[in-house]
């Protein structure tokens, strides 16, 4: 079975690799058949198409495996971009592969590489963290727990969430981190700006149509503070949460081994909502 990217935007990037693997295949089997259907249409494909999509990935691998054992060619393809990124395909993936055929990925464009080869961020090493949750508080959670990452964080957004993502990034980050945020890639409008996340809700306030599309966020990695490693301030960040100062400090030590004034400093700057000491540190 191949696994065929396709484009997120300009057609032209689809390769001649998957143009000919494509046209080979007997079977292709697709999230939405009228999305992959534009696709069938403009190469003048003639496999039939079939909906495999996140409801149906047990059923639709069987149907595909069947086929497979037939002798027929089938290819899995996503609306767009890379199958079983962000999107269905990873049950289909196992399943064939556990039926014994070869599964061949024939490679394309992934928004989140797209945007992190033309990002400017410098950070060596990313994560992707696909979709945020939906709601608001769930968001903040989650970027809480990973504000402290030493590389960047890649995520994907939906046009009518961007603007209440960017506010709870502006609410959890510091306003001087560098945030890219990567518009309709590949397409017509594409944009991609680089800017501090204190002025990331301005910039998309200034034009309407700056709200409108697909878009991928990057996140510069968080920069240690200086003589404290990540690993001791997260761990002090949570006990804080818990323990008053002078014992989440000393907590904190045992722990990590890391220095006490170190440890203390970072506590007076961040300030806590636990119950304050009642001996001093
Ligand atoms: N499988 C796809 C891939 O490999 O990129 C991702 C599919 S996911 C359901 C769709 C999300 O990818 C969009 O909501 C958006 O965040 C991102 N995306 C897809 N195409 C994009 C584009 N042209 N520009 C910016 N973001 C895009």
């Amino acid at each position: 079975m191949y696994v065929v990217g396709t484009p997120i935007g300009h057609l032209g990037e689809l390769s001649a690799r998957a143009i000919a693997a494509l046209r080979a295949a007997d079977l292709i089997a697709c999230e939405d058949t009228r999305e992959t259907s534009r696709l069938a249409r403009h190469l003048g494909l003639t496999a039939q198409l079939v909906a495999v999509h996140e409801h149906n990935e047990r059923s639709g691998a069987e149907r595909l495996i069947t086929a497979l054992r037939d002798g027929r060619r089938v290819a899995l393809v996503s609306d767009a971009g890379t199958p079983a990124v962000s999107d269905p395909g990873a049950r289909v993936v196992r399943a064939v592969q556990d039926a014994g055929f070869r599964v061949i990925p024939i490679s394309g464009p992934s928004a989140a590489v797209v945007a992190l080869s033309a990002s400017g961020l410098l950070d060596a090493q990313f994560r992707f963290a696909g979709f945020l949750p939906v709601k608001s508080a769930a968001r903040r959670k989650v970027l809480e727990s990973m504000r402290e990452q030493d590389c960047v964080l890649v995520f994907y957004e939906a046009p009518h969430r961007i603007v209440e993502c960017i506010d709870d990034i502006a609410t959890v980050i510091e306003p001087e981190r560098e945030l890219v945020i990567a518009r309709e890639l590949t397409k017509l409008f594409e944009q991609i700006v680089r800017l501090p996340v204190s002025d990331a809700a301005a910039w998309l306030a200034a034009d309407p149509n700056r709200q409108r599309g697909e878009f991928v966020l990057l996140l510069a990695a968080a920069q240690p503070e200086e003589g404290l490693d990540a690993t001791a301030r997260r761990t002090l960040d949570l006990l804080l949460e818990e323990l008053p100062p002078s014992r989440a400090v000393k907590v904190a030590q045992a722990i990590t081994g890391a220095p006490r004034k170190l440890l203390y400093d970072h506590a007076m700057a961040r300030g806590t909502d636990a119950p304050q000491d009642e001996d001093a540190v």
